[in-house]
C-alpha cells in the first residue's frame, strides 16, 4: 500500500461512510432481510445474486465470486487503484487528504521527488523552445506544437548547461540524486547529468505525476533510447506508458492497443487514437499485465513485426493468457512502427491494419506454418504440438472454434485433433486427476475455508489457530495469507473484514474475505472452538499423509538410483506411529 494512505484516514473515510450509499449511487439496491440484494454490475445475470450487506459493510456476488468493502467496489467500478479510490471518497467526505502525511519521511521523499522531476521537465521543454534545430526537427516528424506540449517533450543539453541551470532554478543537487537526474562518475570529480543531448519524454504515472525521463537520441548513435534508473518513484516495470492520457478512451473503447515506442502513442494520439500505450521495454511485466487487466479485457498487440518485435510478442503471451486477457495481434508491415506506418501512409493505414487483427491462436498457427518449408505429416504433427501448447491456456469456450481453425488449416480430421487434445491433457494430469486425489484436496479445501470463516468470526478462534501453530497447514496460499494477516491484526486489537480487505489490498483476497463473510456459515454446530479445534486437526493430519506419500516417493527414487534411504528412514517411522496413533 503506497505510503500517503495512511491507515488513520482509511478508519477515517470508513467510519464516514455507509457502503449501502456508495453502492446505492451506481446501481438499484433492493431490501432482502438483513442485506440488500441487486444484479450484479460486474457480470450478466437475470436473477440477483449481488449482496451488500449494512452490517459487516461488505458486497458479495454469488454468481462472479467479486466482492470486498467500498473501496473494492469503487476500484472495480471507476477501474482505480486503492489510492485513487481513497483519494476520491477523502475528497467525498471532505477530508483533506495530501497534508495527512506530512512528516512522514517515505511520503516526503516521494512527494519531492516529483516535485524534482516537475521541475526538470519544465527546464528541459525551455530547452526545447529556444532550440530551433529540435523544433525542425520534430516538425519535419509531423508532430504539432500542441501534442509536444501535451506529452511535456523537452530537450536535454550538455552535462555543464543542465547543472548550472537546474542552480539558477534552486533545484538542489541532493533532489537531482534523489530522482537520478545526476550521477557521480568513479575516478571523477564532480556529477553529470544523466541526460545529455538527447530529446526527452517525461514519463507520467496513471495519475498523471511524471516518475521518470526518457531521452532518445536524435542522430544514429547508441544507445537510442536511455530510461530514468529506477527511483523512490520509477519503476520502469510497473508503469505503461502514456495511461495516463488514454485511460478514458481505453475505458470507452473496451479496448487497450499495446505498442513499442513513446513516439507510437504520440503519434496515434496526435492521429486521434488515444487508447494507446507502450511498454516500458519489449516484454511485459507480471505488474504491467495486472494493470492492464485493470482497464481492458481486450489487447491488441501493434509491435513492429521484425525478430524483437516477434520474441517480445510471444514472452508477453504467457503472463497475457494467464490473466485471462484476449490478445490480438495487429499485423504491422515488416520493419515498420505504427509511427512511421501513420507518417507515411496516414491513420487510416493503421486502423485498417487494427481492424484486421487476428486473435493469438491464429498468429501462431500462421507463424508455424510459414516457418516450415514443406508441409509432410511430421511438419504438421510439429505445428499440432505447438498450438496445443497455445489450447491448454485457452478458456474452454473458445476451444472447439479453434480446433475446428486447426483442422481446416492443416486439413487435419477435427474429432482426431479433439481427441488427441483431451489425451494430452488427461496424461498431463497424470496423478492428479485420481479419484482419491481429488477428494482430498476437496476436503483440504472445504476446511481450509471453514476454519477461516470462523476465525473471521471470532478472535478466540484466531488465538487457537495461532497457539496451534496451524498456519503451515494451509495448502491454498491465499488462505495461508489471510490467516497470517488475521493473526497480525490479532496483535492490534480490532478485527473486521474490512480492515483485512485493506490491509490485504489484492482483489483476490477481498473476494475471498468477502465471501467468507457473507456466505451461511459452513458448520452449523454450536460449540465453534471445538469445531475449530477439528478442523485443526484434520489440516494437521492431512499435511503428515501428503509428507508422508512424498517420502515415499523420495525412498522409491533413491532406491532405484542406487542412493542411500537412511536419511529417509527415520521419518518414515515417526510418520507411521503418528498415522497408526490418530487414523
Ligand atoms: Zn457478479
Amino acid at each position: 500500500m503506497p505510503s500517503f494512505t495512511s491507515q488513520e484516514l482509511i478508519e477515517r473515510i470508513i467510519n464516514h461512510f455507509d457502503i449501502v450509499d456508495i453502492v446505492s449511487q451506481y446501481i438499484p439496491l433492493k431490501k432482502a432481510g438483513r442485506n440488500y440484494k441487486a444484479l450484479c454490475p460486474f457480470h450478466e445475470e437475470k436473477t440477483p445474486s449481488f449482496v451488500v450487506s449494512p452490517e459487516k459493510q461488505l458486497f458479495h456476488c454469488f454468481g462472479c465470486g467479486i466482492g470486498g468493502n467500498l473501496f473494492t467496489f469503487l476500484m472495480k467500478w471507476e477501474k482505480v487503484t486503492f489510492p485513487e479510490a481513497v483519494k476520491m471518497l477523502a475528497d467525498k467526505a471532505g477530508i483533506s487528504f495530501p497534508t495527512l502525511d506530512r512528516g512522514k519521511k517515505k511520503g516526503v521523499g516521494r512527494e519531492e521527488a516529483y516535485r524534482t522531476n516537475e521541475l526538470a521537465a519544465r527546464l528541459f521543454q525551455e530547452i526545447l523552445e529556444k532550440n530551433k534545430a529540435i523544433q525542425d526537427y520534430l516538425r519535419k516528424r509531423g508532430f504539432t506544437q500542441k501534442v509536444i506540449r501535451e506529452f511535456g517533450l523537452g530537450y536535454a543539453p550538455s552535462s555543464g548547461d543542465f547543472l548550472k541551470l537546474a542552480r539558477q532554478k534552486e533545484i538542489s543537487l541532493k533532489n537531482l540524486k534523489q530522482s537520478n537526474l545526476v550521477g557521480t562518475s568513479q575516478g571523477k570529480e564532480g556529477w553529470y547529468s544523466w541526460f545529455r543531448f538527447r530529446l526527452i519524454f517525461p514519463i507520467f504515472d496513471t495519475e498523471g505525476r511524471i516518475c521518470g525521463f526518457a531521452g532518445r537520441v536524435l542522430d544514429n548513435s547508441l544507445p537510442k533510447y536511455v530510461n530514468s534508473p529506477q527511483s523512490v518513484v520509477f519503476d520502469k516495470g510497473k508503469i505503461l506508458y502514456g495511461l495516463n492520457f488514454s485511460k478514458e478512451a481505453i475505458r470507452k473503447k473496451e479496448e487497450m492497443i499495446l505498442v513499442e515506442g513513446y513516439i507510437d502513442v504520440i503519434a496515434l494520439h496526435q492521429a486521434g487514437l488515444e487508447n494507446v500505450v507502450a511498454s516500458m521495454g519489449t516484454s511485459l511485466t507480471p505488474s504491467q499485465v495486472r494493470l492492464i487487466k485493470r482497464y481492458s479485457d481486450r489487447v491488441l498487440i501493434a509491435y513492429d513485426q521484425d525478430k524483437a518485435g516477434i520474441a517480445a510478442t510471444l514472452r508477453s503471451f504467457d503472463l497475457l493468457m494467464n490473466a485471462d486477457l484476449q490478445v490480438e495481434i495487429v499485423n504491422m508491415p515488416q520493419g515498420m512502427d505504427p509511427e512511421e506506418l501513420v507518417r507515411k501512409e496516414g491513420i487510416d493505414s493503421f486502423l485498417e491494419k487494427k481492424k484486421k487483427a487476428i486473435p493469438y491462436f491464429d498468429y501462431r498457427l500462421d507463424m508455424a506454418i510459414s516457418n516450415r518449408s514443406s508441409m509432410a505429416r511430421r511438419d504438421k504433427g510439429d505445428v499440432v504440438a505447438i498450438l496445443f501448447s497455445i489450447l491448454e491456456k485457452t478458456k474452454l469456450e473458445g476451444r472447439q472454434e479453434m480446433i475446428r481453425r486447426l483442422s481446416q488449416r492443416l486439413d487435419l480430421d477435427e474429432e482426431s485433433l479433439r481427441a488427441e487434445l483431451s489425451k494430452l491433457r488427461g496424461r498431463e494430469r497424470g496423478f492428479f486427476s485420481r479419484r482419491e486425489f481429488l477428494e482430498i484436496e476437496d476436503k483440504q479445501m472445504s476446511t481450509e475455508k471453514a476454519l477461516l470463516q470462523l476465525m473471521l468470526n471470532e478472535k478466540a478462534i484466531i488465538r487457537i489457530v495461532k497457539e496451534r501453530e496451524c498456519i503451515d497447514n494451509f495448502v491454498d496460499s491465499s488462505h495461508r495469507k489471510i490467516a497470517e494477516e488475521m493473526i497480525a491484526l490479532l496483535e492490534e486489537g480490532e478485527i473486521s473484514s474490512s480492515k483485512l480487505i485493506n490491509r490485504l489490498g489484492e482483489e483476490k483476497f477481498s473476494s475471498l474475505i468477502s465471501s467468507f463473510s457473507l456466505s451461511e456459515e459452513l458448520s452449523q454446530e454450536e460449540d465453534k472452538e471445538q469445531v475449530a479445534m477439528d478442523f485443526i486437526n484434520y489440516l494437521q493430519k492431512n499435511k503428515k499423509r501428503r509428507r508422508f506419500s512424498e517420502v515415499r516417493k523420495k525412498i522409491k527414487e533413491s532406491e532405484e538410483e542406487g542412493e542411500k534411504i537412511d536419511k529417509w528412514l527415520y521419518e518414515t517411522i515417526e510418520l507411521n506411529q503418528f498415522r497408526k496413533s490418530k487414523s
